[in-house]
């Protein structure tokens, strides 16, 4: 169906009544196009105030919803044409929002994108904030919480298998298993309810050993599920960061730049890097790696030196895993036994670099000083030994995540991992008040205190400033 609207009709009327707002849409910096984003109960008015289609329209200001027209922008108190445009008009509640959305799609020039901002608020949109845009749709029912979360890992997705989990999210597939738990557990409600109507035959209504089987059966065994799937979201999603260490001159820069072989590279310097310690994303079969080269400690005064210092323990604290470097071209030093002492807690490989300086007729010491552990022989300089380093991270890392399961696309971030652990204690306290006889009403509150920590996941029992936070992490425009 065509739905036509004329802007010198009343304003149509949006669900949320929130006021206009406007942002731009798309990434700072030259493009082919830009977007400069509306939503609200004014968009239309505002977009017939600066837009003048090529063709006219039938009557004037008049647009079909959903379709692009062609046209130009104009700044109307000077005269000066702005940019030639597609405009469209998204008539709610089919939008982005739920409200009315109107889109400028001009050349991807600051300026002319700054310039169209600036004429929208001039008539009336205030600027938008960060993921209003988002955060309407949340609040106007489009999408839950979850989804509205998935949207800024869509956007930020550093690979594929990241990107699937993401896309996963958004389509509602952790808030469907979130949903089917909650009505398993409003059932059980309800029964609870009856209960405490009718005091006198609270068990016979009750029947405690059913609604533990159901409990033990149907719902504890899903939470628990969910909350061991959240290794696939730290791997996949968050990604994981690896440490190289070693002694000056082993070859832990080299060794950076060779992992960072141009088809493995997701970006290049990460904006923030200290100066002590090089941080660059790698992609390891799907896992986003934050590989950290410590490399430059040493190379500066002592001042700073301390620093650096204190800057790598941190990151050496913070790490999944560590590579610890050593040159095997010469024998094993007193430094090197002093550091693999210092991090063995922690998962780590040993790297025996400069394998191409070995003779073959005189091995490295290693085992002897290293017995039973991970090495892996590299070539920094000729990329031996690479690729096997790269799937020795990957197995590494995912043996320690136990509940890592590639063929998993659900995976709860870590806001939702502690709502479910909370939601799980509850049941099994439900589960305690129920074999201790614990009256009705009793009963009652363990069992809403799991429905809030689970509806604070899809977004019913979600705090304001919960809501800001997640909200506050998107950029403007989204
Ligand atoms: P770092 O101080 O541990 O970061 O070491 P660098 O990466 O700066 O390397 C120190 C020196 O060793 C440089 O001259 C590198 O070219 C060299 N080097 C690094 N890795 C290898 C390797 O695998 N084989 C050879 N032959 N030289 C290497």
């Amino acid at each position: 169906m065509v739905d036509h609207d004329n802007s010198m009709d009343a304003p149509q009327k949006t669900l949320s009544g929130a006021p206009t707002i406007a942002a731009i849409a798309t990434s700072p910096g030259p493009g082919g196009i830009g977007i400069v984003r509306l939503s609200g109960p004014d968009a239309l008015t505002i977009l017939n105030k600066l837009f003048v289609p090529a063709k006219s329209p039938t009557t004037a200001g008049q647009f079909t919803s959903h379709c692009l027209y062609y046209g130009w922008i104009f700044d109307l108190k000077s005269g000066q044409k702005i940019d030639e445009v597609l405009a469209v008009y998204m008539r709610a509640p089919h939008t982005y929002t739920r409200d009315d959305v109107v889109e400028i799609h001009c050349h991807g020039n600051f300026l002319i994108l700054q310039k169209i901002l600036t004429l929208t608020q001039e008539a009336g949109a205030r600027q938008a904030d960060p993921g209003e845009f988002t955060k309407l749709a949340f609040l106007n029912g489009r999408i839950d919480l979850t989804q509205a979360e998935a949207v800024l890992e869509v956007i930020t997705a550093k690979t594929n298998e990241g990107l699937l989990l993401a896309v996963e999210q958004l389509k509602g597939g952790l808030h469907q298993e979130i949903e089917a738990v909650c009505n398993l557990l409003i059932s059980i409600k309800a029964i609870i309810e009856v209960a405490i109507d009718f005091p006198d035959d609270d068990l016979d209504i009750l029947r405690p050993d059913t609604i533990i089987k159901q409990l033990k059966q149907e719902i504890i065994p899903v939470l628990e599920n969910l909350l061991s799937s959240a290794d696939n979201g730290k791997i996949y999603r968050d990604g994981v960061s690896v440490v190289i260490v070693g002694r000056p001159n082993v070859g832990k820069s080299s060794l950076l730049n060779s992992l960072l072989r141009e088809d493995r590279a997701i970006v290049t310097a990460t904006p923030g890097t200290t100066r002590d310690t090089i941080e660059e994303y790698l992609n390891i079969n799907g896992m986003p790696v934050r590989v950290i080269d410590t490399a430059g400690i040493r190379n500066s005064s002592e001042m700073v030196e301390e620093i650096g210092i204190q800057r790598a323990r941190a990151k050496l604290a913070e790490a999944d895993l560590i590579l610890m470097m050593v040159d095997s071209s010469s024998p094993i030093t007193e430094e090197d036994v002093q550091l693999f002492n210092s991090i063995k807690e922690k998962p780590f490989v040993i790297v025996a670099n400069k394998s191409d300086l070995c003779n073959p007729k005189a091995p490295p010491d290693l085992e002897e000083h290293f017995p039973g552990q991970a090495i892996v022989k590299t070539s920094a300089i000729n990329g031996d030994g690479i690729q096997q380093l790269e799937d020795t991270v990957f197995s590494t890392v995912t043996s320690h995540f136990s509940g890592w399961d590639p063929g998993r696309t659900v995976a709860p971030n870590m806001r939702h991992h502690a709502s479910i652990s909370n939601a799980l204690v509850s049941c099994n306290d439900l589960i305690n008040g129920l074999t201790s006889k614990l009256t009705p009403d009793l009963l009652a509150i363990e069992l809403q205190t799991a429905l809030d920590y689970l509806g604070a996941i899809v977004g019913y029992t979600t705090t304001e400033d919960v809501l800001d936070k997640i909200f506050g992490d998107f950029c403007i425009g989204k």
